[in-house]
């Protein structure tokens, strides 16, 4: 293969790039190990009265833990990325592809597939590992061998039902038209609507049990909340998330009719009820602040950045050649989508924190609107009995939590908290 000037340019871009950000995250991950290790023997003095010193050892043992087996798996999905790239392992497959199928939509479509299947096999031992090893060391693993696999059968058939009519789509779009990008993005934001819609209501379930919340005094004080915040919903629903793992959760999901608020069997067991209710009042702050309709404006705008961008990449030679693919080779227009997902994630570091940021805030005044219209107190206990039941560290490194956070550390959330309590609100 001849590499021209700007093809060679390209690769040393790419290579910078990846060099720096697998830096970047190796050092933040050090930074943490580092500095909760170095708080693993004292409990915070805010915290001393509620969290014993052997939780507080567990939580920093589970973070250090987690930073170790995530430092390993940064440097595997870099080696992983260099084969696929200059390592030439796409221009492989597409080889052995093209000489089995052709060059028709069909044989672009199943480089897709083997793609996407390949990639995530290549990933599924980091998921054992950390299924059976990591999260079962720390207790908090409740899958079994046979649910594991189940799952990854189930996602791996939903994400081709699901993914090939829109990349077949795509593809036929590129080879037709020269604005495909614009179609392209039309069709992602439509397909993001439709999914806001389709993933509660039918594709959760494949996975989970979701009930109605039972009658009782948990039910009495949701409904009494919606009322006093004015706010519609369709449904409370308990998820099973115990059949998995033992982290509790609660989330607000669906979009128009479909919204819905679903609260973690574990959850429900481990709060008390106002603290629930408490905790609903956040989940609906996100609602009534428009959390989650900035969101979804954000996702969209960025995604038509994406696609102008892809658009623009999918016509240079420079950015196949420069990532180990043959320019003139067959499926060209496959290997763009596959090049640019597997490049993207590079930026991800450089932009998260802002995405954090931004997120933080979000959950500031999240738990501001459910100060004012729960209680302040009960948020602030039903916090720390997830920071302690979920071994979530309360002495993060501050740099960490600039990059990664998307919600604020335990000292500051409940900082805020605390002195709302007894004010009135
Ligand atoms: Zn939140």
């Amino acid at each position: 293969m001849n590499l021209a000037p700007d093809s060679l340019w390209f690769s040393a871009m790419f290579a910078a790039a990846l060099l720096l950000a697998t830096s970047l995250r190796l050092w933040l991950a050090l930074r943490q190990l580092r500095h909760v290790r170095s708080h693993r023997d004292s409990v915070p003095a805010a915290f001393a009265e509620v969290i014993d010193s052997q939780a507080h050892r567990k939580a920093a043992d589970y973070t250090i833990a987690r930073q170790r087996m995530g430092m390993a798996h940064n440097l595997y999905g870099a080696a992983v990325l260099l084969a696929w790239t200059l390592g030439g392992g796409l221009r492989w497959l597409a080889g052995a592809n093209a000489s089995l199928l052709g060059d028709g939509l069909g044989a672009q479509l199943a480089l897709l597939g083997e793609f996407a299947l390949l990639a995530s096999l290549l990933d599924l031992p980091w998921e054992i590992a950390q299924t059976f090893g990591l999260e079962r060391r720390f207790g908090f693993n409740r899958s079994t061998p046979a649910l594991f696999a189940a799952d990854q059968i189930k996602g791996l058939l939903l994400g081709a039902v699901l993914m090939a009519p829109l990349a077949l789509l795509l593809l036929w779009l590129m080879r037709a038209s020269p604005l495909w990008w614009l179609w392209g993005w039309l069709a992602f934001a439509a397909f993001s609507l439709v999914m806001m819609v389709v993933f509660p209501t039918w594709i959760a379930p494949l996975f989970n049990r979701f009930e109605p919340l039972p009658e009782g005094e948990v039910k009495q004080r949701a409904q009494q909340l919606m009322q006093r915040c004015g706010f519609a919903l369709q449904g409370l629903y308990v998820m099973d998330g115990s059949r998995r793992s033992a982290h509790a959760n609660a989330y607000f999901t669906g979009l128009g009719r479909a919204r819905r608020v679903v609260l973690f069997d574990t959850l429900l067991r481990q709060l008390a009820p106002q603290q629930i209710e408490a905790v609903l009042a956040h989940e609906v702050g996100h609602y009534k602040r428009h959390h989650i309709q900035q969101r979804l404006l954000l996702s969209l705008g960025l995604g038509l950045l994406g696609f102008a961008l892809l658009g623009w990449l999918a016509g240079r030679d420079w950015f196949y050649a420069g990532l180990g693919f043959d320019h003139s080779a067959q499926a060209r227009q496959a290997a763009a989508l596959i090049l640019f997902s597997l490049v993207l994630p590079l930026a991800g570091v450089f932009v998260s924190p802002f995405s954090a940021g931004w997120s933080r805030r979000h959950e500031f005044e999240a738990d501001a609107y459910a100060a004012s219209h729960s209680d302040a107190g009960a948020l602030a206990d039903a916090l720390l009995r997830m920071y302690r039941d979920n071994a979530s560290t309360l002495t993060p490194d501050p740099w960490f939590v600039r990059f990664y956070y998307s919600h604020p550390p335990a000292l500051q959330r409940l900082a805020r908290l605390r002195p709302a309590r007894g004010a009135g609100a």
